[in-house]
């Protein structure tokens, strides 16, 4: 089985994070999205963004969403994957994913980093400005999965697009 990883923080998953899923999708055989506790103080909870990508993801076939902990190198191997995932939005993107992708290769030579690009209209997407922009009420429709944009305004108590 061609497995891949696809890791990241996911607070919370966006429509630019399923893009690159989708992508995915065509190159291997199942797919797991594991999710990291995240050092920083996160809006939504593990549990929280765990759920909220099994719901963004339920009509997807071949994905399976999980946790890891600790390093990700040591996860990727006790699941027997071949291929790390990840997403590259733009130049700022490249020079933190390079040293990653490096030093990744080190600790595991069989397992490769991957890099996909997500459709034009993602490339300006992240989390961080999702949680901003819906922090201040602002319409964050089509940017992230429906019941992702529910839990945004219930969490920041806002009704959503004027
Ligand atoms: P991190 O792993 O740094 O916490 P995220 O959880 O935000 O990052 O994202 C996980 C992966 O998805 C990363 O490879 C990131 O570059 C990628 N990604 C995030 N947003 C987008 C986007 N809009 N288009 C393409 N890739 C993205």
């Amino acid at each position: 089985m061609n497995r891949a990883i696809l890791p990241g923080t996911f607070d919370p998953f966006t429509n630019g994070h399923l893009d690159i899923l989708q992508r995915a999708i065509g190159m291997f055989d199942v797919i797991t999205i594991a999710v990291a506790p995240s050092k920083k103080q996160t809006v939504f909870t593990l549990e929280e963004r765990i759920g909220l990508i099994k719901g963004a993801v339920k009509d997807v076939k071949r994905v399976e969403v999980a946790s890891f902990e600790g390093l990700l190198m040591d996860y990727v191997r006790r699941t027997g994957a071949r291929a790390v995932i990840r997403g590259l939005r733009a130049i700022s993107d490249f020079e933190y994913e390079f040293q990653m992708a490096l030093m990744n290769r080190r600790l595991d030579p069989e397992v490769e980093t991957v890099f996909l690009m997500p459709s034009l209209e993602y490339t300006f997407l992240s989390s961080s400005i999702i949680k901003e922009v819906a922090y201040y009420g602002g319409c964050v429709t089509g940017l992230v999965p429906a019941n992702v944009e529910q839990a945004l305004k219930e969490k920041y108590k806002i009704t959503g697009c004027k």
